[in-house]
C-alpha cells in the first residue's frame, strides 16, 4: 500500500508555463526549470508537459539531473546545469549534449581544457554571492571567453519575491553593465523576476516554482494535490490522548483517524498540531504529533469514516500549507518523498 497519491495536473503545468510566457514579449524565450525531481514532481514528465507547452530550454541543478531530461526529451531540446562543470562530470556533459553554466575561473579552465568543442554558459554574479564569475574576473577573461561563443549568460537575482527591495534594480544594473553589447542570449530572471517586468527579460527568462502552481506567481493554476489514506479511525473518550507526547487531549468525545503519511513523506513535524486536512472540502483539525509515517487527524465533525483526506489540493494549496509550518512552497514541494503513488492527470498539449 503507497503512502498517498500525489496527482499533478499536467495541464496546469501546461497553463502556468504558457501564462508566464505570455508576460514577456516576442524577443523573450521562456524556458523550465526542472532541478530536485522538476520541484518533486517529476522531472521527467514535467519536462516532456513543459516541452509540449513550448519550452526547449531546460535547466537542472546538477549533471545526474540531466540524464532524466534527456531520456524524456530525447536531441533537441538544450538542458543547461546550474552547477556548471563540475570534476567527474566531464563524460556525463559530453555524452548526453548537456550545456554548463561555468562560474568560476577553475571551471572555464576545466571545461576548456577537457571539452573544448561542447557549448557552455556563463555565470556571473551581480550580488547575490553565492555562484558565478565576479565582475572583475569577469572583466579579465571576457576577451578569451566571448570568441568561444558562450550559448547564454544569466545571473541570479537574490530578492526577486520582494519587488520593492532596491537589491532588484541594483543587480539588473550590474547585468546590463557587465553583457552590454555582447551579442550573447542573457538570462537574468526566474518566476520572480518575470513578474517584476520586462526589463528583467532579457533573451530568455527561466521559471521554476510559478510553474507548478506556487508563489510568488499569485495567478498560477494549482498543479499538485496530494490525498492521503486513512488507515484506522477510533473513538476518544475525554481525557484520552493522541500520539508521540501526548500532547493532545480530547477534550469532549471524539474520533481520530489516523493517515498512511508522516514526516519522512515531506508531511514535515513543525506541522504538529497545526492546520487540517479536507474530507470534500471539509476541514478536519491536525491534531497530536505527526510521525515518521503517520498523521492524525481530529474526524468528528464527519458523518462517516473517509477512505482518504487531502492534504494539499483546491482546499489547501502548497504555499497555505507551507505558511502554517514557517517555511516556503518550494521546501513544502522538494520534501514530498519517493513514498507517493504519482498519477498524472490532464493533458499538457
Ligand atoms: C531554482 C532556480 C531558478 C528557478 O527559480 P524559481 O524561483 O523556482 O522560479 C532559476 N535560476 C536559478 C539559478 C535557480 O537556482
Amino acid at each position: 500500500m503507497s503512502t498517498g497519491t500525489l496527482t499533478i495536473d499536467l495541464a496546469a503545468v501546461a497553463a502556468n508555463y504558457k501564462a508566464l510566457a505570455a508576460q514577456s514579449g516576442a524577443g523573450t524565450e521562456t524556458g523550465a526549470v526542472v532541478k530536485a525531481d522538476g520541484y518533486g514532481l517529476g522531472a521527467g514528465r514535467m519536462a516532456r508537459a513543459l516541452a509540449q507547452a513550448g519550452a526547449r530550454r531546460f535547466f537542472v541543478a546538477v549533471a545526474e539531473e540531466g540524464a532524466a531530461i534527456r531520456e524524456a526529451l530525447g536531441r533537441g531540446p538544450e538542458v543547461y546545469i546550474l552547477g556548471g562543470h563540475m570534476s567527474g562530470d566531464t563524460d556525463m556533459i559530453h555524452d548526453l549534449d548537456l550545456v554548463p553554466l561555468l562560474n568560476s575561473i577553475e571551471q572555464l579552465t576545466r571545461h576548456f581544457e577537457a571539452l573544448p568543442k561542447n557549448p557552455f554558459g556563463i555565470q556571473l554574479d551581480t550580488g547575490m554571492n553565492r555562484l558565478g564569475l565576479e565582475p572583475a574576473e569577469w572583466a579579465a577573461v571576457a576577451e578569451i571567453v566571448l570568441p568561444k561563443k558562450p550559448r547564454l549568460i544569466m545571473s541570479h537575482l537574490a530578492c526577486a519575491d520582494t519587488p520593492d527591495h532596491p537589491q532588484n534594480a541594483e543587480q539588473l544594473e550590474t547585468f546590463r553593465a557587465l553583457t552590454q553589447g555582447t551579442g550573447i542570449p542573457r538570462s537574468l530572471a526566474a518566476t520572480g523576476g518575470i513578474l517584476l517586468g520586462s526589463d528583467y527579460h532579457f533573451e530568455l527568462t527561466r521559471p521554476g516554482i510559478g510553474l507548478y502552481g506556487g508563489l510568488p506567481f499569485a495567478g498560477a493554476q494549482n498543479a499538485v494535490t496530494l490525498d492521503l489514506p486513512v488507515i484506522q479511525c477510533r473513538d476518544l473518550e475525554v481525557g484520552e490522548s493522541v500520539g508521540y507526547g501526548a500532547s493532545w487531549v480530547a477534550e469532549k468525545p471524539s474520533r481520530i483517524a489516523t493517515l498512511g503519511a508522516g514526516y519522512a513523506d515531506g508531511i514535515l513535524r513543525s506541522l504538529s498540531g497545526k492546520g487540517h486536512v479536507f474530507a470534500e472540502g471539509v476541514p478536519c483539525p491536525i491534531v497530536g504529533r505527526v510521525s515518521m509515517d503517520m498523521l492524525t487527524v481530529d474526524i468528528t465533525g464527519l458523518r462517516r469514516d473517509p477512505k482518504t483526506l487531502e492534504l494539499l489540493g483546491p482546499d489547501q494549496s502548497v504555499d497555505q500549507l507551507a505558511d502554517l509550518c514557517g517555511t516556503i512552497g518550494y521546501e513544502i514541494l522538494t520534501s514530498l518523498g519517493p513514498r507517493y503513488n504519482l498519477r498524472y492527470a490532464g493533458r499538457a498539449g
